[in-house]
């Protein structure tokens, strides 16, 4: 089975993926996934952040179910319910004003440089820079691209998108010194995820929103993977009292259908007047239905505390990890269920998330050669410690 859909694969889908870890799942059920030949993992990834719920809510198939009989789609032309209502939802949970829903992460972030840039457009100023942070990933978009900090993402791409600045993550010299006055904007995950789950910090959030309001310019926050309850509060700033002006949204956002956001204050929103922006498919009835669901269930307090004692259960469990293989390891970091185990070179995260696979444990990985560890909100201590026990004996076994 599973060569048959490899080899088709290989022979039509883009070569993009390179060699993809050998499984293809099947189906889930609550932290499980099975694949096509029946074996059963457990999943420490979510499909990158993405099933927060794991496999079994009820409730969400139901809605989904629901809405699948009635109508997937009509168009944002015409109102939307499901559209008008999580925008509500996603205002009440972030404390933002107004939202657009977009088709992911990347569409989302296309969304928030536009505003950025319209919101200067009606002040009649000049500024369309965007200062982003080294290390960061913002997207696979030409404008996206730009402003990741990552130069390996942009060589192959000559003549890319313009408007981008990098400073070192942290740094708030830095920060200021590249501060122009043709800069609209500054740009942060308030926790790095594909860089390599490193935290900013409430320090520095401060200091950017410090900065910004000195200087009248915007700052975006990028939670497609911090966001949506994942570090233990709704949007990860949230928890050191630091409000951006625009903030995306993707990943848990749709449970697994497909959609992204981006969400603003009121100031900043009123950039945009018909025909600024717009989507085909963005906000959908289907798309909108499955986050109006999640956002409801993730901004839920119960579910944030659930997230938090997880989180701290599995942060502890991974620094027995390293206590046990400090010279293999580094310090497990990250924040909330969203945490990182660098392994030390010359053992390569890649090689060691492939031998948890064959162990039967999905986890990912992350830039400065971490396993990146995801997992759904509703983990049990049981699969975690089953995960630790693993760790400890591959690690033992190098
Ligand atoms: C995944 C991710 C994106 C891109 O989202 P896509 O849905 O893949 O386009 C952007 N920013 C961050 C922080 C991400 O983790």
């Amino acid at each position: 089975m599973l060569s048959e859909i490899k080899s088709l694969d290989r022979q039509y889908f883009m070569n993009v993926f390179g060699e993809r870890f050998p499984v293809c799942f099947d189906y889930g059920k609550d932290c499980k996934l099975y694949d096509t030949d029946g074996n059963e993992y457990t999943d420490f990834f979510a499909g990158i952040a993405v099933n927060a719920l794991g496999y079994s809510d009820e409730g969400f198939k139901k809605v989904l179910h629901n809405q699948i009989d009635k109508l997937l789609h009509t168009s944002s032309v015409y109102y939307v319910a499901s559209q008008a209502r999580a925008a509500k939802a996603l205002c009440d949970a972030t404390g933002m004003d107004r939202v657009f829903f977009a088709n992911s992460g990347a569409e989302a972030m296309e969304g928030a440089l536009k505003l950025a840039r319209k919101y200067f457009y009606n002040k009649g100023e000049n500024r369309w820079k965007v200062i982003s942070m080294v290390n960061s990933f913002h997207g696979r978009t030409m404008a996206t691209l730009t402003a990741t900090g990552q130069p390996h993402y942009h060589e192959p791409f000559s003549n890319m998108a313009v408007g981008s600045v990098y400073v070192p993550y942290k740094d708030i010299d830095a920060l200021k010194a590249a501060i122009d006055d043709e800069t609209c904007a500054i740009l942060l995950e308030p926790l790095q995820g594909e860089g390599g789950v490193t935290p900013a910090g409430g320090e520095f959030l401060k200091a950017v929103r410090d900065i910004c309001d000195e200087h009248g310019i915007l700052m975006i926050t990028d939670e497609i993977q911090s966001g949506m309850g994942r570090t233990g509060s709704f949007l990860c700033t949230q928890k050191y009292g630091v409000e951006p002006d625009i903030v995306t949204l993707a990943k848990a956002l749709g449970g697994g259908v497909p959609v992204g956001a981006f969400a603003a204050k009121q100031f900043a929103a009123d950039a945009f007047v018909p025909g600024d922006h717009g989507s085909t498919f963005g906000g959908n009835h289907l798309a909108t239905t499955a986050a109006e669901y999640m956002v409801t269930k993730l901004a839920d307090p119960a579910m944030l505390e659930t997230v938090k004692e997880a989180g701290a259960y599995l942060y502890d469990a991974l620094k027995a990890v390293h206590d046990s293989a400090a010279d293999k390891t580094d310090e497990p970091r990250g924040e909330g269920l969203l945490l990182a185990l660098p392994i030390k070179q010359p053992l390569a995260a890649k090689e060691f998330a492939k031998k948890l696979l064959e162990r039967k444990f999905v986890v990912g990985t992350a830039g400065g050669n971490c396993l990146r560890f995801a997992p759904p909100y509703v983990i049990s201590k049981d699969e975690i410690d089953a995960l630790k026990a693993e760790l400890i004996d591959i690690l033992e076994d190098k």
